[in-house]
């Protein structure tokens, strides 16, 4: 069997995987907290410890895998982590110092460029060569895959989405700026629309599905009330479609990607959420009749990280 290691680092667990390159599957998995801030050097061996049990596990000594992915928070670029905030680095050369200590070869990226990977590799990108993920989260989060590769930047810090400006002195936005596409289309910002129209709207039905109690809503309450015909529902729900589709449109008219892979708990609306979509995206983005960007739901959801750090070996091939 060929086998190699995905590793997802957050701030708060370290997530470890050994997987099957041939099945395409991760064989065993394990965690362990983070406890960061922390040197680079202890995170790396406790990586390794981890390494050594799923080995263990399987069977095979750790010289049986071919080599170990990390995906990582920050900005990353060439192997190394040229700042993570909530890690407490700043220039630490992640992908060498981890080699040193396990004696594999090892591949470092930005933790939503490995989910776009992953994505682009084993999920709804599967053999094509370019693919753009979106993550609709507490903000929004992007991941460029062009020619089978992650594209970093010159600099590491490529795939911002979430900050291309699609509003002209539009709402704020966390990063200072204004008008940012996370203002509009983040699940942060859905609730927050999703409140404002319950507000401005007592007799909608979101106040029936959230019980009363407008902090007990989340992005998927407008969806719920708009299904069953809300009037303010519906509002939130067109904004935001609306909005999203300006986004999207954006990034499909620079890249032509093959495919957009949207992920995050909004996407889970599925067809509620891409028919709508698909319908705008054809009047907003160019394209032929046969040769159109698909516009997919991630098939990944937390295993994404693991697998696209497993998988960025075969990216340097
Ligand atoms: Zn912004």
């Amino acid at each position: 069997m060929k086998y190699c290691i995905g590793v997802d680092l957050g701030g708060t667990n370290i997530a470890v995987g050994l997987i099957d390159l041939d099945g395409r599957r991760i064989l065993h998995k394990k965690s362990v907290k983070t406890r960061a801030p922390r040197p680079c050097e202890e995170i790396s061996s406790d990586i390794k410890a981890v390494c050594l049990d799923l080995c263990q596990m399987e069977g095979i000594s750790l010289s049986d895998v071919l080599w170990i992915g990390i995906a990582t928070p920050g900005i990353v670029r060439a192997g190394v982590v040229i700042s993570a905030v909530n890690l407490g680095w700043s220039d630490e050369p992640f992908g060498e110092i981890l080699s040193r200590i396990t004696g594999r070869p090892t591949f470092v990226a930005n933790d939503a460029n490995a989910a776009a990977y992953a994505e682009a590799k084993w999920g709804c990108g599967v053999g094509e060569d370019s693919l753009i993920a979106i993550t609709l989260g507490t903000g929004i989060g992007g991941g460029i895959i062009l020619d089978g590769k992650i594209w970093e930047g010159f600099n590491g810090f490529a795939a911002e989405l979430g900050h291309m400006v699609i509003a002209v002195d539009g709402r704020h936005c966390a990063c200072g700026l204004r008008g940012c596409f996370e203002a509009y289309c983040s699940a942060t910002a859905l609730v927050h629309e999703t409140r404002r129209m319950m507000k401005l709207y007592p007799d909608s039905l979101m106040w029936e599905i959230a019980g009363g109690d407008i902090t007990r809503i989340d992005g998927r309450t407008a969806f719920k009330a708009n299904s069953r015909g809300d009037f303010a529902a519906h509002q939130v729900i067109e904004d935001f479609v609306n909005y999203l589709a300006i986004g999207i449109a954006n990034i499909i008219n620079i890249f032509q990607p093959s495919v957009v892979c949207l992920g995050g708990g909004i996407s889970g609306q599925g067809e509620e959420l891409m028919r709508p979509l698909r319908e705008r995206l054809r009047y907003t983005s160019f394209g032929t009749k046969d040769m159109r960007t698909r516009v997919e739901a991630a098939v990944y959801k937390n295993d994404a990280g693991i697998i696209g750090a497993g998988l960025l070996g075969i990216m340097e091939d």
